[in-house]
């Protein structure tokens, strides 16, 4: 499946309200054979203007956070639930997500990832369908028989630094899993 061709049809896309805010489509980047992806919420105002996910200072969390698992962008591929930016960056309604899932479970078809990382709470949600990150945090999930791990969003680890702790100790989860593919 080409990339290019979801990729279109994203940009066609009018199935729900965030086609209206949008100044580019956010698709995803990275590597289309990773063993990991990362699975965030929408853009935001950067990355909605540059078409690119995770710029700006989350952006360098979340580099900082793939580094803390000796790999970088390229090694991995990172996507949002939507592709569209919601305006003053609300969170995307239910409804919003449920419109945007297929280009994503597309991109998960194609890239066939070992391993999935949800990135805060409203991508638990549009993914995994299950509420309150606190408690599904640092625990394995299923989606498409596909393992998810679910941590927090690096936005939020800029909001209360100690949060970092915990994320470095579910993202060393997926790297011994990882591991233990190789064995
Ligand atoms: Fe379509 Fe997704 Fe954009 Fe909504 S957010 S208009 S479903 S591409």
């Amino acid at each position: 499946m080409n990339h290019d061709i979801i990729k279109q049809e994203v940009i066609d896309c009018t199935s729900c309200i965030l086609h209206k805010h949008r100044t580019n489509v956010v698709m995803g980047c990275g590597n289309f054979d990773a063993d990991l992806m990362f699975v965030g919420e929408a853009p935001g105002k950067e990355e909605d203007l540059s078409g690119i996910p995770f710029v700006g200072r989350a952006g360098k969390m979340l580099d900082s956070m793939i580094a803390a698992m000796g790999m970088n962008r390229a090694d991995v591929f990172i996507a949002n639930i939507c592709k569209c930016r919601p305006p003053e960056n609300r969170k995307p309604t239910p409804e919003e997500m449920k419109a945007c899932l297929p280009f994503l479970k597309r991109q998960i078809n194609m890239v066939k990832p070992r391993v999935i990382i949800t990135l805060g709470a409203t991508a638990m949600e549009g993914l995994l369908e299950i509420f309150g990150i606190t408690n599904n945090r640092g625990k394995f999930y299923q989606y498409c028989d596909i393992p998810v791990m679910v941590t927090f969003h690096p936005s939020y680890c800029l909001r209360v630094p100690s949060v970092k702790m915990t994320v470095a100790e579910d993202l060393k989860k997926v790297v011994t899993f990882l591991k233990s593919l190789k064995l």
